[in-house]
């Protein structure tokens, strides 16, 4: 399966900040919508960095709560690893664990086009293991 095509089923909104939002409305944002990482972009909607939760707990540890009033730039991470739509979810899921981390957004055209979070790719893969599944009960009660 591509990334285009699990993005068509589970959509292609990306929670998005400007990096020069504060932490603690960052936070708020990850609150609200349930979510672990967000993207910042600068004004041509271009990915500028990735900033997540574990930022968020580095930060604590190493600015204390002041790190609440700095902005999302001082703590993302600004080398961020992307995708295609048109690469394959199993590559992506080796970024993931080759890099160890939980997110990745797609680009393209230079631009962001959508976010791949662990939780997709693991549900993607369940469901493909269970038709697989599925289709190997059927061959074996047919013979
Ligand atoms: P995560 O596992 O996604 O919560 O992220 C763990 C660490 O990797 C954090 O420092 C993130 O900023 C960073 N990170 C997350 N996703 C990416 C990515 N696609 N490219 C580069 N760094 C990332």
């Amino acid at each position: 399966m591509t990334v285009a095509k699990l993005l068509n089923r589970k959509g292609a909104d990306v929670i998005t900040i400007q990096p020069s939002m504060p932490l603690g409305e960052v936070i708020e944002l990850l609150e609200k919508h349930g979510i672990g990482a967000v993207v910042a972009v600068d004004g041509g909607h271009r990915i500028a960095g990735i900033l997540s939760e574990r930022d968020i707990v580095r930060g604590l540890s190493r600015y204390g709560p002041d790190v609440l009033s700095k902005p999302a730039s001082a703590i993302m991470t600004k080398k961020v690893v992307t995708c295609s739509p048109k690469d394959r979810v199993i590559a992506v899921m080796e970024q993931m664990t080759n890099g160890k981390f939980r997110h990745v957004p797609v680009e393209e055209d230079g631009k962001l086009a959508g976010i791949i979070s662990i939780g997709d790719v693991v549900k993607q893969r369940i469901a493909e293991i269970q038709l697989e599944k599925d289709a190997l009960q059927d061959y074996i009660m047919a013979s």
